[in-house]
């Protein structure tokens, strides 16, 4: 179907560090136009399976791939050119470079060079504070990184993201360690920029933020799914009540 056609798509993506199978043969169909989650218990897979995506390392072996093209292996560069953007965990920032100029930076790959040269396109810099606005930290547009709060460089980092306008946006914990205000702020704002054509995947351990934004959840334990379906199935399955549980 169309639909499948453009999904990002995994098939038996396996991994291993040492003896620890991080991934265990895991197909996975994230379909577009979805908030998609992608939850399990502590070292089920989940960054691995992230960082398998997005280039960050190598799958031993097992396919990737997005809208129909592979990118098994591919380098970062090259998935975000796809079309698929990430956040970190620990938050990617420059800590003593300003809101704007981390946006600006994060704009283009010769982004750091037209910083260093004082050369933004115009377009770009009204681009990145319409990002700023958009999340809600324009007020902070000239403070350095280092000096907002948490949740703040998270949005921010999220603005440098969306600078490429990615089809996809993959969020590494998005709500980790973030105050219950900017929660509510994330949470709509992922809903608002799904509802404007993006697609999601998020791995979140916050389970009423996932259980309030997603269509669809798919559950990892052991570095496979072991379940999948929307929020109202996920939450009453035993399987997942299981894998939680350790029962
Ligand atoms: P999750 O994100 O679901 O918590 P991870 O993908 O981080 O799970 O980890 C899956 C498993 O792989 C865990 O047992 C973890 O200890 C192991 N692992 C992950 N990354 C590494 C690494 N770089 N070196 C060694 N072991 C790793």
């Amino acid at each position: 179907s169309p639909e499948s056609a453009r999904s990002l798509e995994t098939a038996e993506l396996t991994k291993a560090f040492g003896g620890v199978r991080a991934l265990d043969a895991a197909s996975v169909t994230f379909q577009p136009g979805r908030v998609n989650a992608l939850i399990g218990p502590n070292g089920s897979g989940k960054t691995t399976f992230f960082n398998c995506v997005t280039g960050m390392i190598r799958p031993d072996s097992g396919q990737v791939s997005y809208r129909g093209r592979d990118l098994t292996g591919r380098a970062p560069h090259v998935v975000a050119r796809a079309g698929l953007g990430r956040t970190f965990q620990l938050c990617r920032v420059f800590p003593r470079m300003s809101a704007l100029d981390n946006v600006l930076v994060a704009a283009r790959p010769g982004g750091l060079v037209a910083k260093l040269r004082g050369a933004h396109r115009r377009a770009d810099v009204d681009r990145a504070r319409s990002w700023l606005t958009r999340l809600g930290i324009e007020h902070l547009a000239d403070v350095e990184a280092r000096n907002m709060s948490w949740g703040q460089q998270k949005l921010l980092e999220l603005a440098g993201v969306l600078m490429s306008d990615p089809e996809t946006v993959l969020l590494d914990e998005p709500a980790g360690g973030v105050n219950p205000a900017l929660l509510d702020r994330i949470g709509s704002l992922v809903r608002d920029l799904n509802a404007e054509g993006r697609t999601f995947v998020i791995v979140e351990h916050n389970m009423d933020l996932v259980m309030s934004i997603s269509d669809h959840i798919v559950v990892f334990d052991r570095g496979r799914p072991i379940a999948e379906g929307p929020p109202s199935v996920i939450r009453s399955d035993e399987r997942v009540l299981g894998a939680y549980l350790g029962v």
